[in-house]
């Protein structure tokens, strides 16, 4: 009997749902271990409360002397939490989050010793970070990077350790983290953002960003996802057969969450409101054993924040639970995998979200203005929003009828593209006051106030409006949101300075009015973005060739996808509006080529064990069972053995069919690797995993999975589909 396989499964038979204690009401707890503006108001001086607000809101300069004062309040209040350490919480290009902790524990001359913590270690720290992914950004000589206070990120408190949320620069300044391109393109999108909604109200002052992620995880059983290499090291399954019931009766999507899962929610729900994740939403996903939670949204930089904390946090839990998360993108094949749709909108300071629809003619100008301005964007640069989601785990998803397609385009739903039908008509030049009225009664005040319950939906859309955001469901569920969303605000970004200096040249140049000229730059965006618009089925094989027919990229890997990373319209669009630079693009672009090669590499040595060194063996055992059993025959039938041996002597020779073709799989899997291996060029390197090595990946799993089904259950090795979806 296979032993870690039925010893993982009998140690299911013991769980039972793990308590949980749950305050009466959550808002009792909500932010409580969050450095937050309450928390701040007790422990800091007035100087240092109003320093810490202005840095927040305005993004000014904390001064040294008050940095000390600010540390001081901090510490003080940690320490009061229980709290003995305190780190730089960044997130560098690995994905993770890292932190370094240090206590606050300092001795002193005379053998006595204190908790201390100043301003300059709030400021700024240098990690040894010199195993960080930098893209030769650092020499290792120089392996030197800071990581400095991000003021905008309150400071939480995570189990005993001050958690500090930093940015992680090197030293000649040239940003190795997600968060520092984020703060970049958030705070362009703000100055393009206010400068546009002045038009329509001069009391803005400060546009904010803002994300409502949607989280979808799976949670399979510790002991079974223990009991798989290929789960422990790779966080997917690399072969298995399906189960007879998979997904196809949509009994899970939306049902009652088991009892278990319900304690790990609770449990986890409970933490994210003591560290301020607004969380709201939770329910079954449509595959077996897969889930969602999803927060109320917020300002970006913070949502971004609390998502990687999230995820962090739901390891922690989980294992309390006796469970393991599964983050990647396609843990299973043939059920669903997960993704991350990232809800964005534009909020401004005066409470208005830029993207709602209001009640006069001229706050739906104002949301017209924004929404065609967003579309034109996206349609701008398309391929750089698909390289923003781009990785080895979402290229399963992309495309394979569960996910919108690698092709980005728009969803806007018929009422809005009646909108904007009528709205390209528009006369060019100046309007007729009749034309102005007529407008305003019949096409803008036609917007329903309220959009959100008439919207449409369209689920195979990779970036659809829902009544008051846009969302870009095409995000894997593994993602750091930074990533996408320091692009899709910064070609908005960029969108909005354009559309400005349009639509001022025609009032200065025109003598338009203000009015006419937005109208006239909007009718012309209209044209222009067309492209980018599709309300048909994103999953059918027609809108690839019509995509193709519009110019729109497709690309279904992820070295392919990366390439607009690099090219010159993105290093010209980042340049100008100072997000990152030449060298800062074209490091990540090697991390990621790197990364995406190391995952590829990764998955192919395990397959590559599984396949030799669990399912053949199991598979040459079990094919000695019937030989013997052939053999026994034999003895007792002589010749006419074969009427009663013919199916075991089939068997026979189907294993030694599919073993065969495993092992040559294998071989040439490896030679290929090696050859693969020499290659020193990121790129090349890349696209060698993902063009000849992964070829590989299906024949080997389709063999091991046909002889899954044929030897004796009680041998097989690898827990099966059936048990890791279908524990509860
Ligand atoms: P659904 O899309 O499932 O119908 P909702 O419309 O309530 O659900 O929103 C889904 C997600 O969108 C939530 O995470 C929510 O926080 C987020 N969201 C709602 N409004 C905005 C907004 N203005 N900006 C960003 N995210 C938003
Ligand atoms: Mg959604």
């Amino acid at each position: 009997m296979s032993t870690l396989r039925f010893h993982a499964i009998k140690e299911t038979f013991n769980r039972v749902p793990v308590p949980v204690t749950e305050p009466d009401r959550r808002s009792d707890i909500f932010g409580k271990n969050v450095f937050n503006e309450a928390a701040m108001r007790q422990y800091l001086t007035k100087d240092s409360f109003k320093s810490v607000m202005d840095a927040i809101e305005n993004g000014s300069k904390i001064e040294r002397h008050i940095a000390d004062h600010i540390s001081t309040g901090m510490k003080e209040w940690a320490i009061a939490k229980g709290a003995t350490h305190y780190t730089h919480w960044f997130q560098p290009l690995t994905g993770a989050t890292a932190e370094k902790h240090d206590a606050f524990f300092e001795t002193m001359e005379n053998g006595h010793a204190i908790e201390k913590f100043g301003g300059g270690q709030l400021v700024q720290q240098e990690p040894d970070a010199s195993s960080f992914p930098h893209g030769g950004i650092r020499n290792t000589f120089e392996a030197r990077g800071y990581t400095a206070w991000d003021p905008t990120s309150p400071a939480f408190i995570y189990g005993t350790t001050l958690c500090i949320p930093t940015v992680f620069v090197a030293y000649t300044g040239e940003a190795l983290d997600f968060k520092t391109p984020l703060l970049r393109a958030l705070q362009v999108v703000d100055v393009a953002a206010t400068a546009v909604a002045k038009y329509f109200d001069k009391n803005v002052v400060k546009v904010n960003a803002t994300l409502g992620w949607e989280q979808e995880y799976f949670l399979v059983d510790s002991a079974l996802a223990l009991s798989r290499p290929d789960i422990s090291l790779a966080g997917r399954t690399l072969l298995g057969h399906s189960s007879a019931k998979g997904q196809q009766l949509d009994d899970h999507y939306f049902g009652s969450i088991p009892a278990r899962v319900l304690n790990f929610m609770r449990h986890l729900e409970t933490e994210c409101m003591l560290l301020g994740i607004p969380v709201k939403t939770r329910h079954n996903e449509v595959a077996p054993n897969q889930f969602e939670l999803a927060p109320i949204f917020e300002e970006t930089n913070l949502a971004v924040d609390h998502n990687s904390l999230l995820m962090d946090l739901m390891n922690k839990i989980a294992d309390k639970h006796n469970f393991k998360v599964l983050f990647h993108e396609k843990p299973f094949a043939n059920v669903n995998g997960s993704g991350k749709h990232n809800n964005w909108s534009l909020a401004t300071n005066t409470g208005v979200n830029l993207l709602g629809p209001g009640s006069t003619p001229m706050k739906n100008l104002q949301f017209l203005t924004f929404f065609i301005n967003t579309l034109k964007a996206v349609n701008e640069h398309e391929e750089l929003l698909r390289a923003s989601i781009a990785s080895a785990g979402n290229d399963h998803r992309l495309g394979a009828n569960e996910a919108p397609p690698a092709i980005i385009s728009a969803f806007i739903g018929s009422q809005l593209t009646e909108v904007l039908d009528e709205l390209e008509k528009v006369t060019s030049g100046k309007l007729s006051p009749q034309e102005k009225t007529d407008l305003k009664l019949n096409v803008v005040g036609k917007i329903p106030e309220i959009l959100l319950d008439n919207t449409d939906r369209n689920r195979t859309s990779p970036f659809a409006f829902t009544g008051n955001k846009f969302e870009f469901r095409a995000v894997g569920s593994t993602a750091n949101c930074a990533n996408p969303m320091t692009v899709l605000n910064a070609i908005v970004a960029k969108q909005l300075i354009d559309f400005k200096k349009e639509v001022d040249a025609l009032i200065k140049d025109k003598k338009m009015k203000k009015d006419d000229a937005i109208f006239n730059v909007l009718k012309e965006y209209i044209k222009d973005s067309k492209r980018i618009r599709f309300e048909g089925d994103g999953y059918g094989e027609a809108w690839e060739k019509e995509a193709e027919k519009r110019g729109l990229s497709n690309h279904k890997t992820t070295p392919n996808a990366l390439k607009a990373k690099v090219s010159k319209k993105t290093i010209a669009l980042f340049e100008e509006l100072g997000i990152m630079s030449k060298v800062e693009l074209e490091a990540r672009y090697e991390i990621e080529m790197e990364d995406y090669a190391m995952r590829i590499q990764i998955e192919g040595r395990i397959l590559g064990d599984i396949a030799r060194n669990h399912v053949i063996p199991t598979a040459i055992r079990y094919q000695n069972i019937l030989i013997e059993n052939v053999q026994g025959l034999k003895n007792i039938y002589g010749t006419d053995f074969k009427k009663f041996a013919g199916e075991q002597m089939q068997l026979i020779e189907q294993i030694s069919e599919h073993i065969a073709k495993i092992n040559k799989g294998i071989t040439d899997m490896i030679e290929s690797r090696k050859k693969a291996n020499k290659i020193e060029n990121a790129e090349k390197k890349a696209f060698a995993y993902c063009d000849e090595v992964k070829s590989f990946f299906q024949v080997i799993r389709y063999h091991c999975d046909k002889l899954e089904l044929l030897v004796d259950d009680e041998l097989w090795p690898l827990t099966k589909y059936r048990e890791l979806l279908f524990t509860k």
